[in-house]
């Protein structure tokens, strides 16, 4: 990454590089709101958060057509703040999330799209779920009755390695897992999106099929964690 860039010119380099059936979402977590509002500026309009209580707070102060993705891990108890907003959940991996939300979507007389989130990566840290379970949750009545949740597509994260290898075949995995499930269309279960790549490895993700890539610390410069 070229440190001298400013957001704005990693912003157009980055844009320049996705095919035209990609899109990016700006990951824009622990970043203060000027660095978004530099990147709205210039016509960003997907950001993607992974903590609750930030993107809430960020949804108060900034422009109203953002469309705000919560890409982190997803506590059942905090999907009530969100539900009036969030534009896409990327990180469903598990039946009872889905219930919570489909709950809290409805007090909002709202749709709320989903992507399931398949364990791709051979760290036990990443969650995610097998393409088992996946197919439960879609066979089952009780997914059939959900009304207000639309699941979109599969998010996915690789191993974080230098391996290129490896990160190519739990990228297949996530693409040909995607195949097979769009087989499987029916009313609320549309996937068309495949989120997967990150700064690191967007590029492969692109190769391997990715519909949707986020990536953070390449436009806004590294992160610093404190939490
Ligand atoms: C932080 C994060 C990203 C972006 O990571 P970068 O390496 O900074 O591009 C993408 N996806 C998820 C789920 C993340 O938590």
């Amino acid at each position: 990454m070229n440190f001298n860039m400013s957001i704005t010119e990693q912003l157009s380099k980055i844009k320049s590089e996705l095919p035209e059936h990609v899109s990016l979402v700006a990951v824009s977590k622990t970043k203060p709101k000027e660095d978004l509002l530099e990147a709205y500026n210039v016509g960003q309009r997907i950001f993607g958060e992974n903590k609750i209580q930030e993107m809430v707070e960020k949804h108060q102060q900034l422009p109203k057509d953002i469309q705000w993705h919560m890409i982190g891990h997803v506590q059942r108890n905090k999907v009530k703040y969100m539900a009036s907003f969030v534009s896409l959940i990327h990180g469903v991996d598990n039946f009872k999330l889905l219930k919570e939300i489909n709950k809290e979507a409805k007090k909002h007389d709202r749709i709320i799209d989903c992507l399931f989130q398949l364990k791709i990566a051979q760290e036990d840290s990443k969650f995610g779920m097998t393409e088992q379970e996946i197919g439960s949750i879609i066979n089952s009545d009780e997914f059939s009755e959900m009304t207000n949740i639309n699941v979109v597509g599969l998010m996915g994260m690789a191993t974080f390695t230098d391996n290129q290898n490896q990160i190519k075949e739990e990228f297949s995995l996530l693409k040909s897992t995607f195949n097979t499930l769009m087989s499987q269309k029916h009313s609320n279960f549309n996937p068309k999106v495949l989120s997967m790549g990150m700064s690191g490895d967007f590029e492969l993700a692109i190769e391997c099929g990715s519909t949707m890539v986020r990536i953070g610390s390449t436009i806004f410069g590294s992160r610093n964690y404190t939490k």
